[in-house]
């Protein structure tokens, strides 16, 4: 059996470390690129949103590294994602790859189900062996997201602009290679202290924009176009409350409990919405009433043809709370320069409000 699954961020550095780990066969596709888009797309049924056609470009290429048995992540929610994996499973057999997609379903059985999953994988491998591989990859998907958290702080600041982008490349690959908590750990700090040691512009207060929207073009930096980078370019510090390493500690441990991360987002958004409508539909909503004050303006990054973030986008308008929003529909349609002029605009815009609250 060979293992394959599409590409999220960095979520395959964590998976690599409990394959290895279990010493099972793990093949990575390589990271989504414009091949990876143009497969998906050309492959996929009309409407589909970009999520879908990315990790179905993802599937195929690793089924063509002879992947048998793909991961894809599927959930009983109201947003069709539900469907995907049968769906995919079925174009992939259409295109004559004989492989099984084993969907990573966390919305019922939790925690459990995905051990359940991790045992069946391992051909039946002891728990005293599948546990402490699945708290090692835990362990590198948190010190990935807590080098991240400082990456986006940095980039508005440094002296030398690229340096945080060069640093957390670094900081990927080293993580990646780690092999023992003690090295883990020694990455994190020499990474952590690398950053701080950068050379900042202490005078400059950089404008603060919330990234909100939909799951997987938040945390896929080739679906977003590198949207993070570009605004740190352009001084601008990012603020994203969804991080995996969050969404795991929730998703798996804590909302079992009775701990809803999401409530104090729910209960901003009710005026305006009552109800899940899929997705992170209400949860988007909710960040604009609750970051109102706190930051200067929030990207919805909306997928195309994704019915939750239509919704929330056709309701953000109407909020009483002031703060502009920028909407940016991602798809295979959405082309750089574009994007960037849009950036540059919004940008210009936070800062003449900024000047004009400063001087009234
Ligand atoms: S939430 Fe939207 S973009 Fe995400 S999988 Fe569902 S329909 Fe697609």
């Amino acid at each position: 059996m060979r293992i394959g699954m599409p590409h999220m961020g960095n979520l395959y550095i964590p998976f690599k470390a409990l394959f290895q780990r279990l010493n099972m066969d793990f093949v990575i596709p390589p990271p989504s690129n414009q091949r990876t888009l143009s497969l998906g797309v050309r492959y996929s049924p009309e409407g589909m949103c970009i999520p879908f056609k990315l990790t179905l470009g993802n599937l195929i290429e690793a089924a063509e590294l002879g992947a048998d048995t793909l991961l894809m992540p599927a959930g009983s929610g109201i947003c069709r994602l539900g469907y995907y994996a049968k769906t995919q499973e079925q174009i992939l057999h259409d295109l004559g790859y004989d492989a099984e997609i084993l969907c990573l379903g966390v919305s019922q059985r939790k925690l459990f189900g995905l051990l359940e999953i991790i045992k069946r994988l391992s051909n039946n491998a002891p728990w005293s062996k599948i546990i402490p591989a699945f708290r090692f990859g835990l362990a590198k998907l948190n010190a990935l997201d807590r080098i991240e958290r400082a990456v986006q702080k940095v980039r508005p600041v440094e002296g030398i602009k690229g340096t945080a982008n060069r640093l957390f490349a670094q900081a990927i690959k080293a993580t990646d290679q780690a092999d023992n908590y003690d090295m883990l750990k020694r990455v994190q700090i020499d990474y952590l202290e690398q950053l701080n040691q950068v050379t900042k512009d202490e005078e400059v207060q950089p404008l603060v924009v919330g990234i909100i929207g939909e799951f997987y073009v938040l945390l896929e930096p080739f679906s977003n176009l590198d949207i993070e980078k570009e605004l740190g370019k352009l001084g601008v510090e990012v603020r994203r409350t969804l991080f995996t390493s969050e969404w795991t500690k929730f998703s798996l441990f804590l909302n079992p409990l009775g701990v809803n991360e999401k409530d104090k987002l729910h209960k901003a958004a009710l005026p305006y919405l009552k109800r899940d409508i899929g997705g992170e539909g209400w949860e988007s909503v909710g960040e604009k009433v609750l970051h109102a004050k706190e930051y200067d303006g929030l990207i919805h990054l909306a997928p195309f043809t994704c019915m939750p973030e239509i919704v929330a986008q056709n309701i953000m308008p109407s909020t009483k709370e002031n703060i502009p929003v920028l909407t940016i529909l991602c798809d295979e349609q959405l082309g750089k320069p574009g994007m960037l002029t849009r950036l540059e605009a919004f940008v210009d815009l936070l800062e003449h409000r900024r000047r004009a609250k400063v001087t009234t």
